[in-house]
């Protein structure tokens, strides 16, 4: 009995032995796997911190559009080098209207180590953004689709008492940039401070948005108003096949241009130290003729295009310095010299009163200022005191047939009805009829 009792004690001993070491076992297999699993894990964190360190060399740079900024500015102000500058520009320069930027508008760009620009990235607004990629062959444009709705709106009604047209159009939230457009389309025919109430408007938008609500861009496709004294007059907005062409534009239904494009000035103080014409030259001390008008402005002071146009010109000599000139309309030129800066690039498309560049003292100049000069349509140097308008174009063959089936198309989308919504405004009020067309 007592031997029975210890063979089943040694028994029971090496059993429990057995398992010990079997538990043992196991701890050290699932030890190693741990392990195994650590370093894997330790393995992708170093590959993960060197992918980290490696982004890192890239460079984000951020910047928003301020007033008087062109694209130039802003990318100079982002440290990006003068080649990359020009080569960006002539990259993005047909898919943007650089002269439309506004402020606060967001600029991204990406540097490699080297400085050297690797993405660029602008957004116009929240549904138009225009990126640019090096590759071998310079940069590549790409414009990411977003889908915008499109609309039609009609605004119908008659001044209130006491009303003036642009403040009625603002009071039912047509954008005030609209309104101008409206208003100086029929500035042209309408004197309008011979308007009376009652007098009758009708006005067609064509609108953007995105995702449905995000107010995007907008058009005057017709401006009309027929008034008592003041006569009925209608605006019809012609667009030509070349988005950039100068001669999209408003014109009456005859193809008469609706414009009114004053000649402005270069500078916002205007202190002539050297007018137009004959003069003994302050370097040389002889008797020349002064091609043009000298306004003494410090260094860094904004030049600002006269008029809307093409730029010919932008580059250097040693006798003008950074030197500008821009073809208008009609044929003439201005042309702006010793610049500081220049902000605008060869066949680049600029509006009036668009920055162009800075107030210099480069080339032959005995201080900073800046000479302007003009040129009539025949190339001859003239006073550019004496020119005070650019000649509208008036709508001719094949445009002068666009226009008409253009104003017809305007003329069947103001018949389509759809929902009218009448809205109060003083003693008066405007329908609003609206429709998605895509
Ligand atoms: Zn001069």
């Amino acid at each position: 009995m007592k031997l029975t009792k210890r063979i089943l004690l040694v028994y029971i001993v090496s059993i429990l032995a057995f398992f010990t070491a079997c538990g043992e076992e196991e701890k050290i297999i699932s030890l190693q796997k741990e392990r195994a699993e650590l370093i894997a894990k330790k393995d992708s964190l170093t590959k993960r911190k060197n992918e980290l360190e490696n982004s890192n060399q890239l460079l984000l740079i951020s910047d928003t559009v301020k007033a008087g900024d062109g694209l130039f500015q802003v990318l100079s102000r982002m440290k990006v080098s003068e080649s990359d500058r020009r080569a960006l520009v002539l990259a993005i320069q047909d898919s943007v209207e650089l002269s439309k930027m506004r402020v606060g508008q967001m600029f991204h760009v990406l540097l490699n180590q080297d400085g050297s620009v690797q993405t660029f990235r602008f957004a116009e607004n929240p549904a138009t953004i225009h990126l640019l990629f090096k590759s071998d062959s310079g940069y590549i444009y790409h414009r990411p689709d977003k889908k915008l709705t499109r609309k039609h709106s009609i605004f119908e009604g008659s001044l209130a008492q006491g009303s003036t047209l642009d403040g009625m159009l603002r009071s039912v939230g047509i954008p005030g940039r609209m309104v101008g457009v409206v208003s100086g389309v029929l500035q042209c025919k309408v004197a309008f401070q011979l308007a009376q109430p009652s007098d009758k408007f009708r006005i067609l938008l064509e609108e953007a948005f995105f995702e449905d609500s995000v107010w995007i861009e907008g058009k005057v496709l017709f401006a009309e108003f027929d008034g008592k004294t003041v006569g009925h007059h209608e605006a019809f907005l012609y667009e030509d096949p070349d988005p950039k062409s100068s001669y999209n534009a408003h014109y009456t239904e005859s193809g008469e241009a609706l414009v009114f494009d004053g000649l402005r000035y270069p500078l916002d103080r205007l202190h002539v130290t050297s007018a137009y014409g004959s003069r003994i030259h302050p370097i040389t001390g002889k008797r020349t003729v002064h091609h043009g008008i000298d306004y003494g402005s410090p260094k860094g002071t904004p030049v600002y295009a006269v008029a809307e146009g093409v730029v010919t010109v932008s580059g250097y000599d040693n006798l003008s310095g950074n030197k500008i000139s821009i073809r208008h309309r009609d044929g003439s030129s201005s042309w702006y010299l010793h610049l500081h800066t220049r902000a605008v690039a060869k066949g680049a498309h600029v509006n009036t009163r668009q920055v162009i560049g800075r107030v210099g003292n480069t080339g032959r100049s005995t201080g900073p200022h800046l000479h302007f000069g003009f040129k009539d349509e025949k190339g001859r140097w003239m006073n550019p005191s004496k020119k005070t308008m650019i000649a509208t174009p008036k709508l001719e063959g094949e445009r002068l047939s666009r226009l008409k089936s253009q104003a017809k198309a305007i003329r069947e989308s103001l018949t389509t009805t759809a929902a009218v919504t009448p809205q109060k405004v003083g003693d008066s009020e405007i329908l609003v009829r609206s429709r998605t067309i895509q």
